[in-house]
């Protein structure tokens, strides 16, 4: 089978096309391309779908977790705990905001922060008496909600805030709850290949708390206060173009169907593969937004090998945890210190996966991932 892509974002833009480009046109008319109407306009968007009072658009999904570190002013001296099985950007967040990460170890199924080390790192951390704890920074890892009631009252026992790393979980839902209202605080990414993309970069972030929100903007523009050139605080420029955000509006209206597009490729996968290989965990009550689909197998290299003679595209999220990648390691327990999170960088393979994969490639990619791991 020739010719299917990892992420297949022509065949999004080949739907939409027109409603895209009169949502530029638009935006070229009205002439104000950044923070613009059409800005306004999604974040009432975002805002109602998520089911939170504030969505405030920005840059990127790095912005969007930096930013409340910032809001929350975490700084030197203090402790942020973070999953060692993410994206960079995760952890780099807390570096950029001048703080300190702790590692902690994921659950082999869900790949989401276990709880257990969590409590136990949070505990060791207030033993040493080097760092302050400050934070909490959860990933809903692959679109799969984390344990949001557990973090909640993890968070409350301990006093420490917490913010969501939703980059790949908008559009996912954690027992009625959507993607971006499970913490005080969430960022997500617009990025182009994930669940919701615009084409460049952008992110958002949600909550409810109206103080947080309006740092926030501040942070946005530069630390601005009331009036644009009172300095308040010191911010970045963390703004969303206008473009961008018309790109999204359109988007938005049909991402629902895409997110069930996305969960019938995910259940072909499921059906033809679950008694031959680890699949996706999956948990009563919650829906992934499927950013990726993510086996583990021992076998990984033959069967990416395979698969990719069959020309079937796979990608490894992610080949090597935080804590052992250069920049972190002085951070880190080094090797051996969080044995899943080590161990599922070397299992990890992802498939294909995207809202215009059609039943009959998703059923051939499984098929052929099945030969390849027998
Ligand atoms: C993509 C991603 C980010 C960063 O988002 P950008 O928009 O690329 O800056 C952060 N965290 C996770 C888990 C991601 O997957």
């Amino acid at each position: 089978m020739s010719g299917v892509p990892f992420v297949d974002l022509k065949a999004q833009y080949a739907r939409l096309k027109p409603q895209i480009a009169e949502a530029i046109q638009d935006v070229l008319d009205d002439g104000r391309y950044i923070l613009g109407p059409a800005v306004a306009k999604l974040e009432s968007e975002l805002a109602e779908y998520c089911g939170v009072a504030h969505a405030i658009s920005c840059s990127s999904g790095t912005d969007a977790i930096f930013m409340p570190l910032l809001a929350y002013e975490v700084g030197p001296g203090d402790a942020v705990f973070v999953p060692s099985f993410t994206f960079t950007a995760t952890a780099e967040a807390i570096l950029l905001a001048g703080a300190s990460p702790v590692f902690v170890d994921v659950e082999a199924d869900s790949f989401s922060i276990d709880l257990a080390d969590l409590t136990k790192k949070i505990s060791e951390t207030r033993a040493g008496g080097k760092l302050t704890p400050k934070a909490i920074l959860a990933v809903d890892l692959f679109g799969l909600p984390a344990d949001w009631n557990g973090l909640n009252a993890l968070a409350e026992r301990e006093g420490l805030h917490l913010i969501s790393d939703a980059a790949q979980s908008f559009g996912g839902v954690y027992h009625n709850s959507a993607s971006g209202s499970l913490a005080p605080v969430s960022g997500t990414s617009f990025f182009p290949a994930k669940p919701l993309g615009c084409y460049g970069d952008g992110g958002a972030i949600t909550t409810d708390d109206d103080g947080l929100a309006e740092v926030l903007k501040s942070i946005r523009v530069h630390g601005a206060g009331a009036d644009r050139y009172e300095v308040v605080r010191i911010g970045i420029n963390g703004r969303l173009d206008s473009i961008q955000a018309a790109i999204l509006s359109v988007k938005l209206s049909v991402f629902d169907d895409e997110l069930e597009a996305r969960e019938r490729v995910a259940q072909i996968y499921d059906d033809e593969l679950k008694d031959v290989v680890a699949t996706p965990k999956r948990i009563e009550g919650l829906k992934s937004a499927w950013a990726q689909y993510t086996i583990k197998t021992e076998k990984r290299a033959a069967v990416q090998e395979k698969l990719g003679t069959a020309g079937i595209p796979t990608m490894i999220y992610y080949p090597k945890p935080m804590h052992l990648q250069a920049p972190y390691l002085p951070y880190g327990g080094g090797e051996g210190s969080l044995p899943v999170s080590e161990a599922i960088c070397r299992q990890v393979m992802s498939l294909p996966m995207h809202p215009y994969l059609s039943d009959d490639d998703a059923r051939r990619i499984a098929a052929a991932t099945r030969d390849a791991l027998a």
